[in-house]
C-alpha cells in the first residue's frame, strides 16, 4: 500500500540530493513514486526532471482566473522525471506575504483533490525545508499527510540540533496522530567521529541509522549535469550507497515515537566526540 514519507533536516544538509537519489533507486527498481518538493526554493526535484525551475503549484494557482471553480483541473503541475517519477514543486507564497507552511498544505491538498496522490503509487516523498519546526513547516506532520519521517543529518552540531528539534515536533504530534520516526540518515560531512556520534544520537532518540551516505564529489558532478547519481553514475559506489539506503527504507519496520535529547545532553555528546578526536590527533 501507499507509503507517504517526509524527509526533514537542516537547510543545506542534503535532503533534496538524498531524497531524489533514494527515489531514483526505488524508481529504477520498478516502484511508482511521486516526489513533492515542499521548499519555497522549488529545487527539490531538479535532479529528477533535469529542469532548474519548474512552475510551482502555488504559482499556477495564483495565475489561474479568480473565477475558476475550486476543483477546476490545474494543468502542468506534474513533471515526469527519471524512471517515470512524478514530480511536483509546491513553491512558496509571494515573498513577504502569507505563511510558507500554510502554502505547502494548500499545495498538498490541491494535488490530493486533483488525484495526483493516489493508491496506485508505491510512495509519495515530501522533501520539507526544516531548520526550525515552526507551526508552518510542521504542517505535513501535523495534518497527518506524511506518517513516516526520516531525519537527514551530519555529525555537525547545528544539523543534529535541527534534527533533534524536528524529533520534538514529531513527538508532539505522534500523540494525536499516526506519525512516526522511521530513522536517521547520516549524510557525511566528514567531521571527527561522525558516524559514531550519529549512531549514539539515533540510539538515544529511540531510533536507528537507516543509512550512511559518504561525502563524494560525484554528487556535485551529477548535479552539474542536472541528474541524480543513480542516473549519472549508475555503476559508482555512491549510487550503491543510495540503493542500499533505499532497500533499507523499503524493508524498514521500526517506527518509533522519538525521545528527544536535552540540549545539555546534545552538547555533552558533541564535546565527548571532539575530545576523543583531539586525544587521537595528539598520539
Ligand atoms: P537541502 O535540500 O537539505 O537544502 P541539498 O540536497 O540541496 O540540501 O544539498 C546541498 C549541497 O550539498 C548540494 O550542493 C549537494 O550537491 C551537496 N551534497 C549533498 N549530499 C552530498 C554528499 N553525500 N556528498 C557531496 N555533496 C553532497
Ligand atoms: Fe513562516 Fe513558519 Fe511563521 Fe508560517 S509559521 S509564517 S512558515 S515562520
Ligand atoms: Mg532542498
Amino acid at each position: 500500500s501507499l507509503r507517504q514519507i517526509a524527509f526533514y533536516g537542516k537547510g543545506g544538509i542534503g535532503k533534496s540530493t538524498t531524497s531524489q537519489n533514494i527515489a531514483a533507486a526505488l524508481g529504477e527498481a520498478g516502484r511508482k513514486l511521486l516526489v513533492v518538493g515542499c521548499d519555497p526554493k522549488a529545487d527539490c526535484t531538479s535532479l529528477l526532471t533535469g529542469e532548474l525551475f519548474q512552475e510551482t503549484v502555488l504559482e499556477k494557482v495564483r495565475s489561474q482566473s479568480r473565477n475558476a471553480a475550486p476543483n477546476a483541473p490545474v494543468e502542468g503541475i506534474v513533471h515526469t522525471g527519471f524512471a517515470d517519477i512524478a514530480c511536483v514543486e509546491s513553491g512558496g507564497p509571494e515573498p513577504g506575504v502569507g505563511c510558507a507552511g500554510r502554502g505547502i498544505i494548500c499545495a498538498i491538498e490541491l494535488i490530493e483533490r486533483q488525484g495526483i496522490i493516489h493508491e496506485g503509487l508505491d510512495y509519495v516523498f515530501y522533501d520539507v525545508l526544516g531548520d526550525v519546526v515552526c507551526g508552518g513547516f510542521a504542517m505535513p506532520i501535523r495534518e497527518g499527510k506524511a506518517q513516516e519521517i526520516y531525519l537527514v543529518t551530519s555529525g555537525e552540531m547545528m544539523s543534529l540540533y535541527a534534527a533533534n528539534n524536528i524529533a520534538t515536533g514529531i513527538l508532539k504530534f505522534a500523540a494525536s496522530g499516526r506519525t512516526r520516526l522511521g530513522g536517521i540518515i547520516c549524510n557525511c560531512r566528514n567531521v571527527e567521529g561522525e558516524v559514531e556520534l550519529v549512531h549514539t544520537f539515533a540510539e538515544e532518540l529511540g531510533t536507528s541509522v537507516v543509512g550512511v551516505i559518504p561525502r563524494d564529489n560525484i554528487v556535485q558532478a551529477s548535479e552539474l549535469n542536472k541528474q541524480t547519481v543513480i542516473q549519472y553514475a549508475p555503476e559508482s559506489e555512491q549510487a550503491d550507497a543510495y540503493r542500499m539506503l533505499a532497500r533499507t527504507i523499503e524493508a524498514n519496520e521500526r517506527f518509533s515515537v522519538p525521545t528527544p535529547l536535552t540540549r545539555e545532553r546534545l552538547r555533552e555528546l558533541a564535546l565527548a566526540i571532539a575530545q576523543e578526536g583531539m586525544d587521537a590527533s595528539e598520539k
